[in-house]
C-alpha cells in the first residue's frame, strides 16, 4: 500500500493547503474547508476551488508520480495507492489502483441527486448538474474538515492485510491517514516513509529516506521492482 500527501504535489509546484509559502495560506481553513463555510459562504469556498482547478492546468506530474504509476503498472501483485491529494497528477501520470480519501477538485457532487460528475472548468453557483439538471446545487468533490473520508473500510482491510506500507510526501500530521502505519505496522507490514523530513509518525517507520521524492521515489521503485 502506497499512501501519497500533499508533499509529493509540491514538487509539481502546488501550493500545500497551508504551506509556509501556501498561494492559499490568507485563507482560513474554517473560511473555504467546511461544510458550514460552504453554506455561509458559497461564492467563496467556489472560488477558491475554481482557483485550484485552473492552477492544475498549469502543472504536471513529476518523477514521483511517474514511478509510482510504474509501479502500479509493473507490480505483479496487489497494490493499492490512496492518496490525500485532490488534484489528479497520479491519474495523468497513469496511476489505475487509485483512491483519493480526501475527494477530487476535477469532480462536481450533486447536492440534488447525489452524481458525481467530471469537472474542469469553473464551478460557481450558477452551474448546472449534467445528471439531472438542477442548477446551484453543485459542490466540490473535497471532503471538508468534519466530514468522513471516502472507502474507509477498503483502505482498512488493506492495512490489515498489506506487506508493505509506504507513506510518501505526508506531514504525518492529518488523520486518519496519519494512523496508516501504525495499523499497518501492528498488522506485520514493513514501513517505509519517503519524505523531505522525518513526519509526525517517523518512529512507526522501519525505514526513513529523506529527501525529494521526485529523487528518491523513482530510487525506491526501481528497487522494488528489481529486487
Ligand atoms: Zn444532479
Amino acid at each position: 500500500m502506497v499512501l501519497t500527501g500533499a508533499g509529493i504535489s509540491a514538487e509539481s509546484g502546488l501550493a500545500t493547503f497551508r504551506g509556509p509559502d501556501g498561494l492559499w495560506e490568507w485563507h482560513r481553513v474554517e473560511d473555504v474547508a467546511t461544510p458550514e463555510a460552504f453554506v455561509r459562504n458559497p461564492a467563496l469556498v467556489h472560488r477558491y476551488y475554481d482557483a485550484r482547478r485552473a492552477q492544475l492546468n498549469e502543472v504536471e506530474p513529476n518523477a514521483a508520480h511517474i514511478a509510482i504509476a510504474r509501479l502500479d503498472l509493473e507490480w505483479p501483485g496487489e497494490i493499492l495507492l490512496v492518496t490525500q491529494n485532490v488534484d489528479d497528477l497520479h491519474e495523468r501520470a497513469g496511476a489505475k489502483r487509485l483512491i483519493h480519501i480526501h475527494g477530487e477538485n476535477r469532480k462536481a457532487w450533486c447536492l440534488a441527486c447525489d452524481a458525481r460528475v467530471p469537472w474542469h472548468g469553473p464551478m460557481g453557483q450558477a452551474a448546472s448538474c449534467p445528471s439531472c439538471g438542477t442548477v446551484g446545487r453543485l459542490r466540490p468533490d473535497i471532503v471538508w474538515f468534519g466530514e468522513m473520508p471516502y472507502q474507509m473500510e477498503r483502505i482498512e482491510d488493506a492495512l490489515q492485510r498489506c506487506d508493505l506500507f509506504v507513506s510518501i510526501g505526508t506531514s504525518g500530521a492529518v488523520y486518519p491517514a496519519a494512523g496508516y502505519v501504525q495499523t499497518a505496522r501492528y498488522c506485520g507490514a514493513r514501513t517505509v516513509e519517503i519524505n523531505l523530513e522525518p513526519s509526525l509518525g517517523s518512529a512507526f517507520f522501519d525505514e526513513s529516506r529523506i529527501g525529494p521524492a521526485g529523487e528518491l521515489v523513482p530510487t525506491w521503485v526501481d528497487e522494488l521492482l528489481t529486487g
